[in-house]
């Protein structure tokens, strides 16, 4: 229990902090004008107990001046009530952009920085899709339900000066039985983050036919395929399943809440008739009377008010939980370490074993091979041999299970990721094709050279990029996504050709490419890289690909083969070899004759 409330105040603790360096003077303010406005209901309560008892008292004496200046006073103390709330209003709603700008940028920036293997963990990748889905949207509700808390709490110490007066225990009363109700929502809400982590992978789900159905480039394929009917139909089904969830939850909270306001209710009117016998035998004022009905109402609906606005924030907070976690998460320290050396003379794969996350197979097992400084390799094999992996733990986006990887005998680890990224150029099949114009497309290929249009002309230039952007009416300024302002909708081919040039915005002594121009045909293929091979020549060069045509024109072809790499050598030598890629070769040699 202790720990309970410790983890609690702790999580409490996180969650002020987040809103806090959202914007620490706006919070303030906005604490400060919740506080005043809650002192504002007992101060207005009190003005209309004495107005109430100089009109009871002028109608014996018939002077009407108190009871006017009474009014003037409630009239002022409820205008300067009507200020605070709209002054209230205005810094909660900034505060509510603050929060978005932050916690977006921290997201952004820390889902950026997460190492890829906690995108494999299926709980981990549920988490950060919940994380962006929700947390914003939860730290505000948390910042209301917190200003209401606030707000609610002063209010409530005034009330209970006032009722004080009457009888202590009614506070105690009052309290005791807004407890049902509040235990009936507190289970509500548990019940509700339940079913929403259970929905979690239906409800992207949802999101992701959502999008197929508003992508342009999908639209061809949905329309012959005709599915648009199966996909609403699917999002059909998934519903009805939440709403059976919902109906059930909620009747059940409907009936819990129904009976235990209702006995709420009883014991409050009971209250109330305690005040009327106290006017009635012990001479208690008018003013006495509306004071303490008013107070009972007032503390009453209070502290629902609080239960709920604690029952919210407990809700609230199971998401930021998530949030905090999600922040907390440990990234990879890209910055220290060795110096890339860009004269290196060889890498090399050491016995590597590799396997993604909890599996327990491999996906690459003793892989043993050496690339040496300015020559070209390629890796051939079948869909899911592991080629890819092979180059992602090139790319230090993964390490090794087992084994290493050296660079003139060091191991990779030892260098900084940061400069060792740097130092490589890659492009990969499945390329983002950013939202932006054709110059940040390029240009995302070195952040720091943005604003140099000159580099990326070039960078175009040298990818063969340049010979269709400049027939686009807009040149480099255009943007490639269909419905936007001055935009045009690229071939993939040209697609591909814009994240060739990606990689060219920078000197790299090693260029990756992972199958970047299997859209394009195999003659255009054949020129890029021909045109590739002299433009990179001081370069390392490592690629996949299927098509033997370029296959051919490296130095040293890697084969792998269920997880193993089984043929080394030159196109010549694997041919006279004659094993499986020699097979392979001849295998795409008949069906496309001469054109490999
Ligand atoms: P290739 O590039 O040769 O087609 P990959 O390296 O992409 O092959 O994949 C090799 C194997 O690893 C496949 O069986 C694939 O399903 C599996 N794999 C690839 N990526 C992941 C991942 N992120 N998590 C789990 N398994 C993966």
């Amino acid at each position: 229990m202790v720990n309970k409330v410790k983890t609690f105040f702790a999580e409490v603790k996180d969650i002020f902090k987040l809103l806090v360096s959202s914007s620490k003077i706006n919070t303030l303010l906005l604490i400060l004008a919740n506080i005043l406005s809650g002192l504002m209901l007992p101060l207005e309560m009190m003005v209309w107990k004495y107005f109430i008892d100089s009109v009871v008292g002028a109608i014996a004496t018939k002077d009407i001046l108190s009871p006017v200046y009474l009014l003037c006073l409630h009239y002022v103390v409820g205008g300067i009530n009507n200020y605070i709330i709209h002054i209230e209003e205005y810094f909660e709603q900034m505060e509510v952009d603050y929060v978005n700008k932050y916690v977006t940028a921290r997201t952004i920036s820390k889902t950026a920085k997460l190492e890829l293997k906690y995108f494999d963990q299926k709980e981990n990748y549920d988490m950060i899709q919940k994380v962006n889905m929700e947390s914003t949207q939860r730290l505000i509700n948390i910042l209301s339900m917190t200003m209401l808390f606030v707000r609610n709490c002063v209010t409530l110490a005034g009330i209970i000066s006032v009722l004080f007066i009457l009888n202590g225990w009614i506070i105690l009363f009052c309290i005791i039985v807004s407890v049902p109700s509040a235990i009936v929502s507190f289970k509500m809400s548990r019940k509700q983050y339940e079913i929403f982590n259970s929905r979690l992978e239906d409800m992207r789900k949802i999101a992701e036919i959502k999008n197929i159905l508003v992508n342009y480039e999908n639209i061809k394929e949905l329309k012959i395929y005709r599915l648009g009917k199966f996909l609403k139909e699917h999002a059909d089904k998934l519903y009805e399943k939440f709403i059976c969830q919902n109906k059930e939850v909620r009747r059940k909270y409907a009936v819990n809440i129904s009976l235990s306001e209702t006995l709420q209710v009883a014991i409050l009117y009971l209250i109330k008739l305690y005040v009327v016998m106290q006017v009635i035998y012990k001479s208690m004022s008018i003013g006495d009377l509306t004071l303490f009905i008013s107070a009972i109402d007032n503390f009453q609906s209070c502290i629902s008010s609080i239960f709920r606005s604690i029952i919210k924030l407990y809700e609230n907070g199971l998401y930021i939980k998530d949030l905090n976690y999600f922040l907390n998460l440990p990234i990879q320290d890209v910055n220290t370490g060795l110096a890339f050396n860009k004269e290196f003379e060889r890498i090399e794969f050491k016995h590597v074993y590799f396997r993604y996350g909890d599996s327990e197979d491999y996906v690459l097992e003793d892989i043993c091979f050496c690339i040496e400084n300015r020559k070209s390799y390629a890796f051939v094999g079948i869909n899911g041999a592991g080629k890819t992996t092979l180059l992602k733990l090139l790319l230090r986006l993964y390490q090794p299970t087992k084994g290493s990887i050296t660079i003139d005998g060091i191991d990779i680890c030892n260098y900084s990721i940061i400069d060792y990224w740097k130092n490589v150029g890659a492009v990969f099949q499945e390329f983002i094709q950013y939202p932006f114009d054709v110059k940040h497309n390029i240009g995302f290929g070195c952040v720091e050279s943005i604003s140099r249009i000159d580099i990326i002309k070039e960078a175009a230039k040298k990818s063969g990029a340049i010979e269709f952007i400049l027939k686009l009416k807009q040149g480099f300024d255009t943007n490639l996504k269909k419905g936007w302002v001055n935009s045009t909708q690229l071939s993939l081919g040209q697609w591909q050709k814009i994240a060739i040039s990606r990689a060219f915005m920078k000197d790299f002594p090693i260029l990756i490419l992972d199958e970047p121009t299997a859209s394009v045909d195999a003659k255009t293929e054949y020129e890029l890289y021909n045109r590739l091979k002299t433009l990179i020549s001081d370069s390392t060069c490592i690629l996949i690909s299927h098509r033997f045509s370029t296959v051919k024109l490296v130095d040293t072809i890697f084969v792998i083969e269920n997880h193993h790499l089984i043929e080394e050598g030159s196109h010549q030598e694997l041919l006279e070899q004659n094993g499986v890629y020699a097979t392979l070769y001849n295998m795409q040699a008949e069906a496309y004759g001469d054109d490999i």
